[in-house]
């Protein structure tokens, strides 16, 4: 998302950060040995209050640290800050060298996730939102991850940032069932988020969001049904799947994009990509 120069100031308060003169000069092509480092800062208000207990209750930021961690060394520890931000965001702050994840933009998540979740009991209907909620949180960390390492290791990511932000995100989740689960989850969120804004229905969109446009959403699908045809069949439209979101045309195309995608981040971040 973009970044908007008042976070710096909540952002480096938030964290005691450990920029030193060597990141003004090339980083050495090696993996890095610093890591992605969870931090929260204080819940200005209940509402934020209750997102941070669920981030922390179900270590949800810990575990997109942990994914991350595990496959790519970063050049300096960079702190992953839970805050209140007075709105429903998440960035990267180039200047204090830290990614924000908003407890509004959780809220936000949450109210668009109550609203398609109304299958089932209470309860259940409770921990589908919840599900949901850990699965869009990780990839909203895993984009304003990709937009991190393209300043941190001074990437040349072609075509539009925001685009390869998302790639990256896509690619982290598409490794294994859990993360394809939520990719699933932040899929689910921006078709109505696309729906509503075609609709017109949608005032209150998350603060520097992206085009939540459907070629958004269509890309996210074509990417994951891409990694992953044999597991993902069941998004294509064919004759006998009527209500599949993906049309078919697209559908053929997406393995080979998928592939790019893969290819280009793997390329760009080969030296710096644990074992
Ligand atoms: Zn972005």
């Amino acid at each position: 998302m973009r970044f908007h120069r008042r976070w710096a100031a909540a952002l480096a308060a938030a964290a005691v950060l450990s920029v030193g003169a060597s990141t003004a000069t090339a980083a050495p092509a090696v993996p890095g040995p610093g890591l992605l480092v969870v931090e929260y800062g204080d819940a200005a208000t209940a509402q934020d209050l209750t997102e941070q207990r669920f981030l922390q209750l179900n270590e949800v930021l810990e575990s997109s640290a942990a994914h991350t961690n595990a496959l790519i060394g970063l050049p300096h520890d960079v702190p992953l800050i839970a805050l209140s931000c007075g709105e429903a965001n998440a960035f990267w702050d180039p200047e204090s060298q830290g990614i924000g994840f908003c407890y509004e933009l959780a809220a936000y998540y949450r109210g668009v996730f109550e609203q398609l979740n109304t299958a089932g009991t209470e309860a259940q209907q409770a921990r589908a939102t919840e599900d949901d909620l850990i699965g869009i949180s990780n990839s909203v960390v895993f984009h304003e991850l990709g937009h991190a390492l393209i300043d941190l290791y001074d990437l040349p990511a072609t075509g539009r940032e925001e685009d390869a932000a998302d790639q990256l995100a896509t690619l982290m989740l598409a490794g294994d069932s859990l993360h394809q689960e939520y990719a699933v989850s932040a899929i689910r969120a921006w078709e109505a988020l696309a729906i509503a804004t075609e609709q017109g229905a949608l005032e209150d969109q998350p603060a520097g969001e992206h085009s939540l446009s459907s070629q958004r959403y269509y890309n996210a699908i074509c990417w994951l049904y891409g990694s992953d045809p044999g597991a993902y069949q069941g998004v294509v439209q064919t004759e006998t799947n009527p209500d599949g979101p993906l049309p078919a045309e697209r559908a053929a195309q997406c393995p080979e994009e998928y592939e790019k995608i893969s290819k280009a981040w793997n390329t760009l971040l080969a030296p710096y990509l644990k074992g």
